[in-house]
Order: structure tokens, then C-alpha cells, then sequence
């Protein structure tokens, strides 16, 4: 499928060729012509697999498209949620509709807002904002939201965790009640779905989890670790593989930041990175990873979301996330062209249950294997009742499995 069989123009596909996308992601082959026909759109996918501009190219030829519209004002909306994010898509805005006589301007909060006045008094077609600093001009009455006809809710997930449900409601109630609304994010959560139900028309979903070969390019191993042993397992772990760019994934800001601490201790130069922290202090981390000025980035799932993390040469999950998808995109982070990534995940017994979940979704086996000097001692029967399923499977595993217990420890009385 190419750009142009999804309908778009020559004048964007001289711009995304001048760009240098040479095909559509998953993604934009399933989003763009759903837009372009004008219907309403939940689209999820993780991050970094092109939502932007799958929103961006279709709006763009629908609003050049109806030029002769004679109401000039805001007839595109995109909210995202933090400035940063409203820059980068402003600047996708710029760069895809280069050929096109389209207005486009950004506002975000924390700098003057008399240049992003001037600029929307001066006409704009389309307004990429994010929540707090579009409700503040519109309540000085110095923008109109009446003739939107496309409204965009980018990272909506992010949104929602950043706390924005209540200004998202505020502006909707001042948009134009016929209009096309289009909600992309990297979940597709329960609270999504609710926001679907509450503000789209007849939605079309699209969805695109990476594909199996994606994940069959990386190479998955799953350890057996005690949870008290975990922090020193993987320092041996990174340490010992004198691994350099790695990308940890806890399921709390407090395992994050512990986790974080010991490892500056031991001399494992690490920075966390989670719902607490800002995104620029996001991005500062992301790059420290990437010049190698620090070794080890700890993300909890909602902190990696939003950010356009490259692919890395090792992965850890310190502890197995709760739904099965984020172990996908989680994992989805690491590759090298050419050569396989490594996901490693250390998985305590409360975390069995988790595992199978996981297993189930890729329709594939992790099976458990074992770090020498980290035998666990807390057998499956230690979780009270309701798991014990999760023994029986414990154990059929490990019989069955038992040749792929790569580190298996040669004696146990080492420690
Ligand atoms: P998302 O919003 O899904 O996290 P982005 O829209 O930020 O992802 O895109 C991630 C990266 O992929 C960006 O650097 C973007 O320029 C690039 N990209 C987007 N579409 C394509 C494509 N069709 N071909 C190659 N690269 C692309
Ligand atoms: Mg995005």
C-alpha cells in the first residue's frame, strides 16, 4: 500500500516524499482513508508508530479540499497534551502542509500569550493546543471554537492520566455539535472507550499492535527471580553483560525511583523517568540514554508513552506489567537494524499469573529460566489459594521445559 493509494494528493505526497516516508505505517494505511471519508475514529497504537501524521495528512486534504469555505477561523482543533507534543505536531502540520495554503498555529501554556493571540487574529485554519491554554483565551474571548469542523484528541490516554478529563469536557461543550472527532492513543483502555462512547459518532476503531514478526525479532527470556533479589539480579545482570543503553520498565514511580537509587549506588549511572516528572525532564533523559551519559532509563508504562523512545539494545521489565499489551510495546522498544534485541524480564511468583497472560497474547512461551546465584526460594505454593493453578502450570513448565533452563545453577550451595 503506498501513500497515494490511500487517496492523498501530489501536493502532500511531494511532501511526505520530500519528508522521506517511503509507505504508510500500520497505522496510517488503516486511519487515513476513514478519515478522508469523514467519519469519526478511535485509533490506537503504541508509540512511535506514526499517529501523528495519520491524523495530520488526512485533515490537511479534507480542510484544502473545502477552501472556499467563507468563514475563516479555527476549523481544525488538535489538543495534545503538553507543549511539547503540541510543537512536534505543529511542526508536522508545517512540514506536511508545505504545499498547501493552509494557516496553522500552536498555543501551550507557560510563555506570553500575546505572539499566539496575534498569530489566531491573523486567521489560522488549523490550531494544534494544548487543554489549559486554549480554555484561558477562549474565556478571554480571544478565540472562536464555533466553526470547528475536525477536532483531534492526540495521546488522549496521556490526557487522561495528566488529569485533562474535565477541560476536554469543557471544550466540547463549545465545539459545534456536527463535526468530525478523531481520538488517537497508545491504549485502549477502559476510560478510552468511555471517552469514545461520550464524545464520537458511529466511530470506526483501528488498531494496530506491533505484528508477531516484530516480536519474533527480539529475543525474550523470562527469569525466575525472588522479589527481594531483584535489584541485585539485574545490576549483575547489566553490569556483568556491560550492557551501556538499557531500558527498565517498573510498574510503580516508587519501584522506579528506588530501583534508580541502588543502582547509582553501585555505580550503574541510571535516571528514572514517570508520572511525576515533566516531559522535558522526560525528553533530558531520553537523550542522556541516547548520547550514553547515563547507562540505565527506568520507565514506568505511562511515562514511556508519548515519547518517541529509540530502538535500544536491551530491555528489562523489573516487573512484568499488569496488562498484557504494555509487555508488548514495552518490548517493541528494543532491535537494532539488522540484529535482534534482547527483552529480559524478571518475574517474581506473585507475577506467574501475569506471565501467562503475556504468553497468551504474543502465542508464544517464555519459559522460566533461572540466574545463577539468584535460585529463587519462594516456591509457587507459597501464594495463598487462588493460585494454585499457577503451581501446576509452574511445575508442567518446568518439567516440560527443563532443557531451556540456560543458567541453571551447577550447585546450590554457591550463595
Ligand atoms: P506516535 O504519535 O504514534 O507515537 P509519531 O507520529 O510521533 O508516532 O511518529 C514517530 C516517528 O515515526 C516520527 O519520527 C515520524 O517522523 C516517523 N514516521 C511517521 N510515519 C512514518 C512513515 N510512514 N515512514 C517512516 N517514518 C515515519
Ligand atoms: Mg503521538
Amino acid at each position: 500500500m503506498s501513500f497515494k493509494e490511500l487517496g492523498l494528493k501530489e501536493s502532500i505526497l511531494t511532501a511526505i516524499r520530500k519528508k522521506g516516508y517511503e509507505k504508510p505505517s500500520i497505522i496510517q494505511e488503516k486511519a487515513i482513508p476513514q478519515i478522508l471519508a469523514g467519519r469519526d475514529l478511535l485509533a490506537s497504537s503504541q508509540t512511535g508508530s506514526g499517529k501523528t501524521a495519520g491524523f495530520t495528512l488526512p485533515i490537511l486534504q479534507l480542510l484544502s479540499n473545502n477552501q472556499a469555505s467563507k468563514k475563516r477561523g479555527i476549523r481544525a482543533l488538535i489538543l495534545t497534551p503538553t507543549r511539547e507534543l503540541a510543537a512536534q505536531v505543529s511542526s508536522n502540520v508545517e512540514t506536511y502542509g508545505a504545499n498547501l495554503h493552509l494557516k496553522s498555529t500552536v498555543i501551550f501554556g507557560g510563555v506570553n500569550q500575546n505572539p499566539q493571540v496575534r498569530a489566531i487574529r491573523n486567521g489560522v485554519d488549523l490550531l494544534v493546543a494544548t487543554p489549559g491554554r486554549l480554555l484561558d483565551l477562549h474565556n478571554q474571548r480571544l478565540l472562536s471554537l464555533a466553526n470547528v469542523e475536525i477536532l483531534v484528541l492526540d495521546e488522549a490516554d496521556r490526557m487522561l492520566d495528566m488529569g485533562f478529563v474535565r477541560d476536554i469536557r469543557k471544550i466540547m461543550s463549545l465545539l459545534p455539535a456536527k463535526r468530525q472527532t478523531l481520538l488517537f492513543s497508545a491504549t485502549f483502555s477502559d476510560e478510552i472507550k468511555k471517552l469514545t462512547k461520550e464524545f464520537l459518532r458511529n466511530p470506526v476503531s483501528v488498531e494496530a499492535t506491533p505484528e508477531n514478526s516484530t516480536v519474533d525479532k527480539i529475543n525474550q527470556t523470562a527469569y525466575r527471580v525472588d522479589k527481594k533479589h531483584k535489584s541485585d539480579a539485574i545490576i549483575d545482570l547489566i553490569a556483568g553483560g556491560k550492557w551501556q543503553q538499557v531500558l527498565v520498565f517498573t510498574r510503580t514511580k516508587h519501584a522506579a525511583n528506588r530501583l534508580t537509587e541502588k543502582m547509582n549506588k553501585c555505580d550503574v549511572s541510571a535516571l528514572a523517568i514517570h508520572g511525576n516528572k515533566t516531559q522535558s525532564a522526560r525528553v533530558k533523559a531520553l537523550s542522556g540514554l541516547h548520547n550514553k551519559t547515563i547507562r540505565v532509563l527506568v520507565a514506568t508504562d505511562i511515562a514511556a508513552r508519548g515519547l518517541d523512545i529509540p530502538l535500544l539494545p536491551h530491555v528489562i521489565n523489573y516487573e512484568l506489567p499488569n496488562v498484557a499489551e504494555d509487555y508488548v510495546h514495552r518490548i517493541g522498544r528494543t532491535g537494532r537494524a539488522g540484529a535482534k534485541g534482547e527483552a529480559i524480564s524478571l518475574v517474581s511468583v506473585d507475577e506467574i499469573d501475569y506471565l501467562k497472560n503475556i504468553e497468551k497474547l504474543i502465542g508464544q512461551e517464555l519459559p522460566l529460566q533461572v540466574i545463577e546465584g539468584y535460585e529463587p526460594s519462594d516456591k509457587p505454593g507459597d501464594v495463598s489459594k487462588p493460585a494454585a493453578q499457577k503451581k501446576s502450570n509452574f511445575n508442567r513448565r518446568r518439567n516440560n521445559k527443563n532443557r531451556n533452563f540456560k543458567r541453571k545453577p551447577k550447585k546450590n550451595n554457591s550463595k
